[in-house]
């Protein structure tokens, strides 16, 4: 296995992305965290990880209140005793052309992906810091690279995660500490289900056509990308056994975004 003995907290995995990552991080040896604004759902995905045989914990935590991330990330340190993984991976998606976006639409998707990815960052930070070793993962989008229509503060807060990452990367050589980005493609989520419907109605097309001409029009073979796929690559980097693989941004896509 490949994370054995290792300890790691997701945050935004009650469901989605998230969940696969922490459950694939479990089945790898991991002892998981799982944190979600969510409570109970994050409770419900613990038990599921510990029904098939894993060791996972539930936190429940809103990644843009400074105090529940400290307390997550400190619960974690006393339970585990250690934090060597940690996973920025919360996130929402709000579907709007800038013109008619209101300021408080802005700063909640900001909030939750960029003030929330910092909050994960210095606390885990301060506690790898201790342990001379440990791995940043974020998770990023296609839209950290490219941008489309209606997507605004996504995009931006998206690209701003690899500004974080590359700091971290610098910052944290010194003390052991690697960061990565990881860039999907379009994953069939609560998060990408919610916005079919609403670019439907945006550009006036059918949800078919949204997900044929839109969403999968520039990947090799017109599939969607999988939670696993992007586990997979979360695995990946986190078990690499160098201090070689960092400050990169990983896509998996079908190649709909190749650099
Ligand atoms: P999802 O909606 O299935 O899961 C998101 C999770 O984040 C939910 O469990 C939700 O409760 C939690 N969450 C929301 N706000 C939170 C907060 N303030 N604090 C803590 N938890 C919070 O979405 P997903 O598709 O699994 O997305 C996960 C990540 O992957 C996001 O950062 C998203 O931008 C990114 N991503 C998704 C896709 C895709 O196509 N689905 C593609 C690229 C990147």
């Amino acid at each position: 296995m490949r994370l054995n003995g290792k300890t790691a907290l997701v945050t935004g995995a009650a469901g989605g992305i998230g969940y696969d990552i922490a459950a694939r991080f479990a089945g790898e040896g991991a002892r998981v965290a799982i944190a979600d604004i969510d409570g109970d759902r994050a409770v419900h995905a613990a038990e599921q990880i510990q029904g098939d045989g894993g060791a996972a914990i539930a936190l429940a935590m809103d990644v843009t209140d400074p105090d529940a991330v400290s307390d997550g990330v400190g619960q974690v340190a006393r339970e585990f005793g250690t934090l060597d993984i940690a996973v920025s991976n919360a996130g929402v998606q709000h579907i709007e052309s800038l013109d008619e976006l209101d300021f408080e639409s802005w700063r909640k998707v900001l909030a939750i992906h960029l003030d929330g990815a910092f909050l994960l960052t210095r606390h885990a930070l301060r506690q790898m810091y201790t342990q001379g070793d440990g791995c940043l993962l974020y998770i990023g989008s296609v839209h950290s690279k490219v941008a489309s229509p209606f997507k605004g503060p996504y995009v931006s807060a998206k690209h701003g995660l690899l500004g974080l990452c590359r700091t971290v990367a610098v910052e944290g050589a010194k003390h052991g500490v690697r960061a990565n980005t990881i860039c999907p493609g379009f994953v069939r989520t609560p998060l990408v289900d919610k916005q079919i419907p609403e670019q439907a109605a945006e550009l006036g097309i059918s949800e078919d056509a949204v997900i044929r001409d839109v969403m999968l029009k520039d990947t090799v073979d017109g599939e969607f990308t999988t939670t696993a796929d992007v586990a997979e690559v979360a695995v990946d980097l986190a078990a690499f056994r160098s201090k070689a693989l960092t400050g990169q941004s990983v896509v998996v896509s079908h190649g709909w975004h190749m650099a």
